[in-house]
């Protein structure tokens, strides 16, 4: 997309383009003013990925925490991570953002962390409530979703998401994130749905 990233654009598009595993990594950060050490890795990796420069994940970070804590404490141990994350301290290692496989099946988030896929990690009834409450996706809609997830087809069940969140860019039930040559891209990276959802809003 080119252009940058400001720590105050981030809940605009947070509202408008992320999937779920992020959106409610977002609203939870929001929610609680804190997120647990592997949504923190896992929402810092994905804004990183998105075009968030380490200078306003910093801020995004810092005004995110507020009065929870202090500079200091923030500046010794959060900012830190940030930056590692960013590859800046430490073994200085290019981290990638997650795909969906590695969050389904790495670190299994704990009944206090809100990392994970919402698909595979909620209980369905949480889902369904998820789902409604976020997305406005009806329970008549709901009933195709919620058997993708039973036969623990999870990314089918984003791919159908989307495809709702998007029907009025024109997205219709099947297209999924486009066609090419026949074949139909399902949601397999967080990224690569919030990136085609920006596509689809210009
Ligand atoms: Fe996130 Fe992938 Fe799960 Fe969708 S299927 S909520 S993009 S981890």
């Amino acid at each position: 997309f080119g252009e940058t990233i400001t720590a105050d654009m981030i809940d605009d598009l947070a509202l408008k383009h992320f999937p779920l595993c992020m959106r409610n990594l977002h609203d939870r950060l929001r929610k609680d003013r804190h997120l647990k050490h592997f949504g923190r890795l896992q929402y810092t990796l994905f804004l990183k990925a998105l075009g968030v420069s380490v200078e306003e994940a910093v801020v995004f970070w810092r005004k995110a925490y507020g009065g929870t804590m202090t500079d200091d404490k923030f500046n010794k141990e959060y900012k830190y991570n940030i930056r590692h994350s960013y590859g800046l301290e430490g073994k200085r290692a290019n981290y990638p953002a997650k795909s969906c496989q590695t969050i389904l099946t790495s670190n299994q988030p704990g009944p206090t962390e809100s990392h994970g896929c919402p698909f595979r990690h909620f209980s369905p009834d949480n889902l369904q409530l998820t789902l409604s409450a976020t997305f406005g996706i009806p329970a008549a809609e709901q009933t195709e979703i919620m058997a993708a997830v039973k036969g623990q087809h999870y990314h089918i069940a984003c791919t159908r998401v989307f495809e709702l969140t998007h029907a009025k860019y024109g997205v219709k039930k099947g297209e999924g994130l486009g066609t090419a040559n026949g074949a139909t891209e399902t949601v397999s990276h967080p990224n690569r749905y919030a990136a085609r959802s920006r596509e689809l809003e210009k």
